[in-house]
């Protein structure tokens, strides 16, 4: 064997050696992971192989846990408590950290171009290069402003944690600015209008924190100018939270009515200037303007300007987010993997693998699958694509053998034309899995797990199902498990979806939301920060200083 062989026996024989029989030392397979969010993190953190040297790029040195960073714009949580320093990590799994940015990808020649960011301290950046087997992209998305002009320069997002904290300071300074004498009224009205676009989980979230804010703690400390305040939420469908069920929905508007969050449905802005926010009403057409202190753009995401060069790259700019297979793979180029929110899953549909699921299945080239043909199919089928089950479910079928019978009635043979007509339906329900934490964590765990167990698989490719490829297939793909979402609606009041269908709404939720982000809260360190500033909020109220 020689040094550049890399055939997977020789690494299985040497799993733990640094050295091969010949006495040189082994090349371990170099994995360059980019970014440290969700996915990049849960990776990580799973990520078990001794044969891999592993190395990290990105430019913020922490994890940090998005789902409370609403809840840093008011001073409920502190910044600091909802991050994870990621050198903890890299010590413990011996891992190798970079603080910059990928700012270019190299497919053909497997490298990526890397800039340091401008340091507060340290002008200048400093770029370098770096080679890859592997490539791992974990480095999420960016807001989108969809163009909008003058939101990158006047509006906040809400992303990251250094904007948690300059909303922050920006809600307090506008209070302190209207309570300074030689205001006049209209001013004090205009700087104290806060505005909030984008009706999802994010900008409904924030608008209640900062109602929340408004209620328990301003009125108290700025008690003079209280009555000047308003908070406008705006949205360009007909509804807020339009991916939650429609119950929460419902309660969710009439809840912010009751408030008196002025929520307007059916407006899209088209443009903010240094003072003014401008919206074109649906319904008439009409663009209105008005006067505001501070923006807050919520929108949705992005793909990073990194991503679209490398799509343009593979053959994918065509496409609005990166494509990968069911196995995490990017589609279009060789050994590079993508997770979380950067990238998309390009499920396969049923209908246009058809004929080849049934060629494989009908063992004996009958024509017809018989009974045991049928069900060994079926398994397989309901493994490889996710869209099966959630047809069967819809439909109320208990299983796919129920599916068939209503196509095929009593006949025991099953020719593919009614197979087809069983399943011409299911394709129906693929659906996209949402940009969330949830589905990012589970990717990256996923796909820790796969390559803790790489070389064993190597052996037997991870390819396609048993039908269609030889052999066993190893590597299961990617399966979401949906375990709920939560919509905190402030006044210690948080909607809840379940599985099953199940929606809560109210106090008991609030306390099911804190606990299962205290339990999902990374470390025990920040676990702890966090309860101590639950604890504190109560007890004392937040903290006004910015
Ligand atoms: P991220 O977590 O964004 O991580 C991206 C990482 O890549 C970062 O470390 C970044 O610094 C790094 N990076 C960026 N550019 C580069 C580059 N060029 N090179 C190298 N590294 C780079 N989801 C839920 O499920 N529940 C919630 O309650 C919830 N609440 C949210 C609240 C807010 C305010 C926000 C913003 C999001 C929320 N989400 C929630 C969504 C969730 O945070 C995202 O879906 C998740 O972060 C996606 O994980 P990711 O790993 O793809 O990206
Ligand atoms: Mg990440
Ligand atoms: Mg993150
Ligand atoms: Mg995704
Ligand atoms: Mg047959």
């Amino acid at each position: 064997l020689t040094y550049s062989d890399s055939s997977p026996l020789r690494s299985i024989l040497h799993a733990n050696a640094t050295h091969d029989s010949d006495g040189n030392p082994i090349r371990k397979k170099k994995v360059v992971v980019l970014g440290s969010g969700w996915s990049g993190y849960s990776f990580l953190n799973y990520l078990n192989n001794p044969n891999y040297d592993v190395q990290v790029v990105s430019p913020r040195n922490f994890f940090l846990f998005t789902p409370l960073l609403p809840s840093v714009t008011n001073g409920t949580v502190e910044a600091r408590s909802i991050v994870e320093p990621i050198r903890h990590l890299m010590r413990k799994k011996g891992f190798e950290y970079k603080e910059a940015e990928c700012v270019n990808i190299d497919a053909s020649n497997k490298k990526i171009h890397c800039r340091s960011k401008d340091g507060s301290n340290l002008k200048g950046t400093t770029e370098f290069d770096m080679d890859y087997d592997i490539l791992v992209i974990a480095v999420g998305a960016k807001p989108n402003t969809f163009n909008t002009p003058g939101v990158e320069e006047h509006a906040h997002f809400l992303k990251e944690a250094d904007d948690a904290l300059t909303i922050r300071k920006s809600v307090i300074n506008c209070f302190e600015r209207a309570s300074l004498p030689n205001i006049t009224e209209e001013e004090r009205k205009k700087i104290l209008h806060f505005v909030v676009v984008g009706g999802g989980p994010t900008g409904v979230e924030f608008s209640a924190e900062l109602h929340d804010f408004l209620v328990e703690d301003v009125a108290k400390i700025y008690p003079t100018v209280k009555e000047f305040t308003r908070i406008t939420l705006l949205e360009a469908g007909d509804h807020i939270l339009n991916m939650f069920d429609k119950r929460i929905t419902a309660f969710a508007e009439e809840k912010f009515q009751r408030d008196g969050i002025d929520l307007k449905t059916g407006s899209m802005v088209v443009g903010v200037t240094a003072d003014e926010i401008s919206t074109k009403e649906r319904e008439t057409g009409k663009i209105v303007s008005e006067p505001y202190g501070m923006v807050v753009w919520s929108t949705g995401i992005g793909s990073r300007p990194v991503i679209r060069d490398f799509m343009q790259q593979i053959g994918q700019g065509q496409r609005r987010v990166l494509a990968t297979d069911e196995w995490l793979r990017v589609e279009g180029c060789d050994g590079v993997y993508a997770l979380g929110d950067t990238a998309t899953i390009n499920q396969r549909r049923v209908m246009e693998d058809i004929a080849e699921i049934f060629s494989k299945a009908d063992k004996g080239n009958t024509g017809t699958l018989n009974k045991k043909e049928f069900n060994g199919v079926v398994k397989d089928i309901c493994q490889r694509y996710p869209q099966v089950n959630l047809y069967l479910k819809k439909n109320k079928f208990k299983n796919i053998a129920q599916l068939l019978k209503s196509a095929n009635g009593e006949d025991t043979e099953v020719n593919i034309e009614k197979f087809k007509q069983a399943l011409s339906e299911v394709d129906s329900q693929m659906k996209n899995l949402p940009a969330t934490a949830q589905v990012a964590s589970q990717q990256g765990k996923y796909l820790a797990k796969c390559f803790n167990k790489m070389e064993k698989c190597e052996k037997k490719p991870e390819g396609p199902l048993r039908f269609r490829g030889e052999g066993r297939h190893r590597f299961q793909p990617f399966r979401y498990r949906h375990f709920g979402s939560f919509a905190p609606l402030g006044g210690e009041k948080t909607a809840a979806e379940l599985p099953g269908d199940f929606v809560s709404i109210g106090y008991s939720s609030q306390w099911l939301w804190y606990s299962v982000y205290a339990s999902k809260l990374v470390s025990w360190r920040t676990r702890m920060l966090v309860i101590s500033d639950w604890t504190r909020r109560f007890v004392f109220g937040r903290d006004s200083s910015s």
